[in-house]
């Protein structure tokens, strides 16, 4: 089959959950026995979205092959199952570097060169993935970023005006917008639908599909209303009512039909609907998790977004353990020895979250030392886990100076270090150790056990190896190893290559591992990660 291109806009506001709508589309596609990628452009400048504050766009999310991309590759991921690239995220800023590089090189022979049609040249080669052509996909599904209207994201929708036309019945627009609900009224209101509609016509798009979020149930004769102001059949306006769960999405859509919708316009003949046996039993499971299980996330950022994918790999791995886990944020910067005891109180369990830089860090040891002495189950991810090793070096090995050279470049106990191949990097964006790593797992320890099972880590000379994504520049000293094994903390995950302390962990307490790298990336909705599994069997 030739490839089949299916463009995901949004109108109105942002926030409607395009990332869910495009992940779920993959979904149902997928579940058709299609070949499928999900890609996402963001018009925003920044090369990537590596070096901007979570506040700003909430987390950052890594591929494998180590892109620092939108979060939205995480809900694509974690819906499918299929894994992205450095390909799959694309911004404004990549687009203008890679054609200001080539006119820098005398490649376009002393043209002008202009938004259109160098730039949108760029963005359609980009969509058409024009580099990854032997991927033989069927479906490319690309979401833009940003609201129809907006300045910046002009160029892409004219990228998508000529694909259109290029590409005929092989392309579909997917509109998404907002139908709001007028409370004094009592009234839901489709003009701005309309309106965002006629935005989009103007630039010389028409719609296939709209997509209505709502608050409320849309009745017949509101989808019909949109369906004739908007020239759009009536079986091609489907609403998006809020779930319960995010992961509702999919068999909500298969439901109204979304799937059949797009290959009908496509041309493909619809046939029998995919029984998604597996993702249906996942949803009972998680209808079912009555029970509650009450983790702290500590770190600083006190936004939804910040830990997305932390927050997703604990819900999915509740499920799977039939609980359902309750999320509690803790600041770590109003973290003290006074108040931590209060501040834990009722938590089965704690997750000291990722970061940069020395804002909230003291709370984070605090945290650690509380959960150590205490035996809580404590699982450190990234700099979480940096805060364990210094934590122990401060308490444990009697070093009460200890900490990372992130944090301060003077202590003689730097028991966190910056990796050697990062001393001489000066660039801030894109020059972390990024991306997946092996790492060979020690026989016998928790975190074996956990990924391949209780069983399998008796039996010598069996596979041990393990690959994780990274995101980070320091690293665990290796000079204090055998101090911190002679006393209790063992380094338990090594990388084969470098030989870096990629996990750590007190064997004699109930569960308290630190990881360098990041699980939560590769934590998905038919696949929970195998250490978010066990955490949270331990926190019950
Ligand atoms: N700031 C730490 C480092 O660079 C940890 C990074 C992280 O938590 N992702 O090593």
């Amino acid at each position: 089959m030739e490839t089949k291109y299916i463009f995901v806009t949004g109108g109105v506001v942002s926030s409607l959950g395009k990332g869910i709508i495009s992940a779920s589309i993959g979904k149902l596609l997928q579940a058709r026995g299609y070949k499928v990628t999900i890609q996402k452009f963001d018009p925003y400048i920044n090369i990537d979205p590596g070096t901007l504050n979570p506040y700003e766009h909430g987390e950052c999310y890594v591929t494998a092959d180590g892109m620092e991309t939108d979060l939205d590759l995480g809900h694509y991921e974690r819906f499918t199952g299929i894994q992205t690239t450095r390909n799959n995220s694309i911004t404004t800023g990549r687009i203008y570097k890679t054609v200001i590089d080539r006119e820098r090189r005398g490649d376009y022979l002393g043209k002008t060169i202009q938004v259109v049609p160098h730039i949108t040249d760029e963005i359609k080669r980009r969509m058409l993935r024009e580099e990854e052509k032997d991927e033989q996909l069927d479906f490319v599904i690309t979401e833009v970023g940003g609201t129809i209207g907006d300045i910046e994201s002009a160029p892409f929708m004219e990228a998508i005006r000529q694909l259109r036309w290029q590409l005929g019945r092989n392309a579909v627009n997917v509109h998404l917008t907002y139908v709001p609900y007028l409370k004094a009224a009592d009234e839901l209101k489709t003009k701005p639908t309309q309106h965002s509609v006629k935005e989009l016509q103007s630039m010389g798009i028409q719609p296939d599909i709209l997509v209505l979020r709502t608050e409320r149930h849309l009745d017949d004769g509101m989808r019909m209303k949109v369906a004739s102001f908007c020239n759009v059949d009536l079986e091609c306006v489907v609403q998006s009512e809020d779930m319960p769960s995010i992961y509702e999405v999919p068999v909500n859509m298969q439901r109204q039909g979304l799937d059949a919708a797009i290959m009908r316009k496509i041309g493909i003949p619809v046939g029998e609907t995919p029984a998604m046996k597996p993702w249906h039993d996942f949803l009972d499971k998680q209808r079912n998790a009555k029970r509650e299980v009450h983790i702290g996330l500590v770190g600083k950022y006190d936004l939804q977004d910040a830990y997305k994918s932390i927050r997703e790999s604990l819900n999915l791995a509740g499920i799977y353990n039939d609980v359902k886990a309750k999320l509690h944020f803790v600041n770590s910067e109003t973290l003290t020895a006074q108040n931590v005891a209060e501040k834990l109180d009722g938590l089965a369990g704690i997750v000291i979250c990722p970061g940069f830089g020395t804002r909230g860090i003291e709370g984070k040891i605090i945290a650690a030392e509380y959960t150590r002495t205490h035996d809580i189950p404590t699982f450190g991810i990234c700099l979480g886990m940096q805060m364990m090793v210094i934590e122990f070096a401060r308490n444990v090995l009697g070093y009460k100076d200890a900490n990372s050279r992130e944090m301060d470049g003077q202590t003689p106990h730097n028991v966190i270090d910056i990796m050697e191949e990062q001393k001489s990097i000066t660039q801030m964006g894109g020059t972390m150790r990024l991306g997946a790593y092996e790492c060979e797992l020690k026989e016998g320890s928790k975190v074996y056990g956990a990924y391949f099972g209780d069983e399998r880590a008796k039996v010598k000379g069996e596979k041990n190896t393990i690959s994780e994504r990274h995101r980070h520049r320091y690293e665990f000293n290796n000079q204090y190893q055998e101090e911190y094994e002679q006393k209790g903390m063992k380094c338990v995950g090594i990388n084969p290559a470098a030989s870096l302390v990629e996990i750590v962990e007190i064997p004699e307490k109930r569960w308290y591992i630190g990881t360098q790298f990041h699980p939560e990336y590769s934590s998905s909705v038919l696949n929970p990660h195998p250490l978010f599994m066990s955490f949270v069997k331990a926190c019950l």
